[in-house]
């Protein structure tokens, strides 16, 4: 069976855009003929400062976000990257792997440095590489993701056929695929449509957190930005109009409805009608998941131990690939 394997940051509260882009499509392949690998990716997370005690919080908020949406800890394997320091140490060898070159054609380097480049984190230029590790540490084929992070897949790929290729390993890591799918595999900002959704994103009213509850769902919606026309009568309709369509593709994707679905049903309506249904929708989807979340969130030292679990799962699959990854290289590792 093919694996599957993602990671959501626990750079902050989850967003509508993680749960459309990556929870819900993750829920989804569970219940597919694959094997899947769930991580919450917190050495990613610190490649921006991320308050200590937060970032604890933040770690256990993501598991319990993964279980609330429907993932299984006995179907999936959901863990902790610091858990499993197996990733730590093939990301150093794919940062010997991987070239500057590279790196530097990263848009979300890019973006995230911004005009600090020489300020950031060194952590944060090599994100892409410790990426490839978390991936090919286990020969997953499959990565579901959202649209930002299609470079980095692509970026895997490379440093899979370099390492195989220079080590004479043939095949040894797999190619792998970015799984890219459904009406919101990019959801944006909800005050400015030329820019993503995120977590760590300035304003909270830029964002619907997974966490939120009715009444902040409706005043976030109320107050997006759009322009001043009602829903087109087609989709074509939506060519250039950014906030309108992404508006439009969080209500398909939360409906499990077609973009052409919404807008049979919607063409012709003002936003005065169309906002408050998407944010009765939004909370009929999201208000059990929070419930289930906090609920969750009570009990930290059980979420402890299900992550703790599922990273001793983690370490089977990845301990021999590791420890043939080192000998292919040269390196003496006592396994
Ligand atoms: P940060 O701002 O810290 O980078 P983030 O919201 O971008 O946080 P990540 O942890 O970087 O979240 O990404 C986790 C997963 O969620 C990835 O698969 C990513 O592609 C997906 N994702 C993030 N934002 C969106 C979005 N706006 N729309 C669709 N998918 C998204
Ligand atoms: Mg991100």
């Amino acid at each position: 069976t093919p694996r599957v394997f993602s990671g959501i940051k626990p750079s902050g509260g989850l967003t509508l855009g993680n749960y459309l882009g990556a929870i819900k499509r993750f829920v989804d392949m569970q219940g597919q003929d694959y094997e899947t690998i769930y991580c919450v990716v917190d050495l990613h997370a610190i490649t921006v400062w991320q308050d200590p005690a937060e970032l604890k919080h933040a770690t256990r908020e993501v598991a319990a976000g993964f279980i609330a949406s429907g993932i299984d800890p006995s179907k999936s394997i959901l863990f902790n990257q610091a858990s499993v320091p197996q990733h730590a140490e093939l990301g150093w060898i794919f940062n010997c792997v991987a070239r500057v070159g590279w790196m530097n054609r990263m848009t979300q380097f890019k973006d995230k440095a911004g005009k600090n480049a020489e300020k950031v984190s060194l952590g944060l230029y090599a994100y892409p590489s410790l990426m490839a590790a978390d991936i090919l540490l286990y020969h997953a084929t499959h990565v579901p993701v959202g649209e930002d992070q299609k470079q980095h897949v692509e970026l895997t790929r490379d440093i899979a056929s370099k390492f195989n290729k220079d080590f004479k390993a043939e095949d040894f890591f797999p190619m792998c695929e970015p799984i890219i799918e459904g009406p919101a595999t990019r959801v944006m900002n909800l005050r400015d449509g030329s820019k993503k959704m995120s977590k760590s994103g300035e304003s909270d009213m830029e964002r619907i957190n997974m966490t939120d509850d009715a009444d902040t769902i409706a005043k976030k919606f109320k107050k997006a930005k759009t322009d001043p026309e009602p829903l087109p009568e087609s989709l074509d309709g939506l060519s250039e109009r950014p906030e309108a369509r992404n508006l439009v593709n969080i209500y398909a994707a939360l409906a499990d409805m077609t973009n052409e679905a919404v807008i049979a049903e919607f063409g012709g309506e003002g936003w005065g009608k169309f906002k408050p249904a998407l944010a009765d929708l939004a909370v009929e989807k999201l208000a059990p998941i929070s419930t289930e979340m906090k609920r969750l969130m009570d009990d930290p030292a059980e979420i402890d131990r299900l992550l703790l679990k599922g990273s001793d799962r983690a370490k089977e699959i990845a301990e021999p690939i590791l420890q043939k990854t080192y000998d292919i290289v040269g390196l003496l590792r006592p396994g």
